[in-house]
């Protein structure tokens, strides 16, 4: 082994310590009273999660090709994505978009720690939404721990009914665009309008919206920090590269307390221990004690810190994003990476070439069981049946020519004609006029003509006179 693991040496002493993030076996709430702060980062938030919370709302509404851009048909078992339809088996490549989005979260973890978690994560989107509702209503972080402490009739009641008024609303809205994704936005819509709803669709209306609730506005960072599968397993794509939260402890301690415009010297480092950092953090740790696993980058404590570093005067960036390996990037050979890079890159190329080939159509005939021939008047026949899996969202017609050979006729009972998304047989004949001058088992080449496209497809004719 080349390489020591850096070990920092903390005082017992220090009041601090008790916030140092030693893994959590009970689930104590850090942060009851999150401060909301302002600042680059918290825009940035705003910036990447609006347009996402915009298309999980329109998803079930927006129609391309017919459908909504996301519905999962459990009826007809298939799942329109953005105007594409896939079916049960298109699951390898549906594999193929996973195993993309896979690598791309990879890619993002290994660049930048859990910046996903921080910047557009439901879980910390929704609490954050919470959060400033709460902020609006209830006031400020000092205001809410002043009020926890009074008795309930001395509370802001109507400030608490209006919350969760706001909370419950929220939450019902994202209950109800995750029951949209199965029943179409408005399919839904008219279903509870006119009250024609299932034991079924009200389950897990009511599901998804106490789950909303529950999540965003009472457990927060009790997700990420206990039951999010994510976090547990985040740490072992990250490298000595990668660019995390930290606090620059060379810079910053030794600790002084707040005088504005006084120059760093060796006694005193710039931070001035107002514990905003802390205050902000939605997961209620202390950035200056380490890095930590419940950290989740969201950037709060650095815009919280850069707020007071400029209001004494003193550069920005005492937290910050930073490697693990140094206070500046260093370029090394990030071979996890690369690896992460190609893997993304092929699960895209694989994805598109077989979107690409995808057909609208699935045909087969096959011959009808337990007899190979019969006789229909003068003429010899063979039985098949014709199977057509529409996979388009409109209807289609078909019909069927022998190209080969030229003695068979064929004999329909019915126009071929199948609706959007459904599979249908059609039986069929083939007639062969006596005598027969076909071999006793004879190739067929059949040609399929559907909505203009043609397809070939071939079997047998059994001739028994021959
Ligand atoms: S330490 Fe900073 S970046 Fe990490 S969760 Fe707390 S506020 Fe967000
Ligand atoms: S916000 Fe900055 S100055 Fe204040 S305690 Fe945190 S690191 Fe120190």
């Amino acid at each position: 082994m080349s390489e020591l693991i850096p070990v920092r040496t903390l005082d017992p002493s220090n009041n601090d310590l008790a916030s140092v993030d030693t893994p959590v076996v009970d689930a104590t709430r850090h942060n009851e009273a999150v401060r909301l702060v302002k600042g680059h980062y918290q825009r940035l938030r705003r910036w990447l999660s609006g347009p996402l919370i915009l298309l999980f709302l329109i998803a079930p509404w927006l129609e391309i090709n017919g459908a909504p851009l996301l519905w999962m048909n459990l009826e007809d078992h298939t799942l329109h994505l953005f105007g594409l339809q896939f079916w049960p088996d298109d699951l390898l490549m549906l594999t193929w978009l996973a195993l993309a989005s896979a690598f791309a979260l990879f890619i993002a973890a290994n660049l930048a720690g859990r910046i996903w978690c921080g910047f557009s994560c439901p879980q910390t989107v929704w609490s954050m939404m919470f959060m400033w509702v709460e902020d609006r209503f209830l006031g400020s972080r000092n205001k809410r721990l002043k009020e926890a402490k009074l008795p309930w009739r001395q509370r802001n009641l109507k400030g608490l009914f209006m919350t969760h008024l706001l909370w419950w609303s929220m939450a019902f809205v994202t209950g109800f665009t995750f029951v949209a994704y199965f029943e179409t936005g408005q399919g839904l819509a008219q279903n509870i309008i006119s009250g024609d709803i299932s034991i079924a669709v009200t389950f897990w209306l009511i599901f998804f919206s106490a789950l909303t609730y529950i999540n965003a506005g009472w457990l927060r960072e009790q997700v990420c920090m206990h039951m999010c599968p994510y976090a547990r397993f985040q740490s072992v794509m990250v490298d000595r590269d990668t660019l995390k939260v930290g606090y620059d402890i060379d810079r910053g301690e030794p600790r002084s307390s707040k005088v504005k415009n006084k120059p760093s010297s060796k006694t005193s480092g710039d931070c001035i221990d107002c514990r905003l950092c802390v205050q902000v953090c939605p997961v209620g740790i202390d950035i200056r004690q380490g890095l930590q696993y419940s950290c989740i980058d969201c950037g709060a404590c650095i815009d919280a810190c850069d707020n007071i570093m400029d209001s004494i005067n003193k550069p920005k960036g005492l937290i910050r994003f930073m490697p693990d390996s140094g206070q500046s990037h260093q370029v090394r050979s990030r071979l996890r990476l690369v690896g992460y890079s190609l893997a993304l890159f092929v699960s895209i190329i694989l994805f598109a070439l077989q979107v690409l080939s995808k057909e609208s159509f699935e045909t087969s005939v096959n011959r009808e069981r337990g007899q190979l021939y019969f006789y229909s008047g003068l003429n010899i026949a063979n039985g098949y049946t014709f199977s057509l899996q529409n996979k388009l969202n409109q209807d289609v017609q078909a019909n069927i020519e022998v190209l080969q050979p030229s003695d068979l006729t064929i004999k329909m009972n019915q126009p071929i004609s199948v609706s959007a998304g459904e599979k249908r047989d059609f039986p069929f004949t083939l007639l062969c006029q006596q005598p027969c001058a076909l071999d006793r088992k004879t190739n067929i080449d059949l040609k399929i003509n559907i909505n203009g496209e043609t397809f070939s497809l071939d079997n047998h004719f059994f001739n028994p006179d021959h």
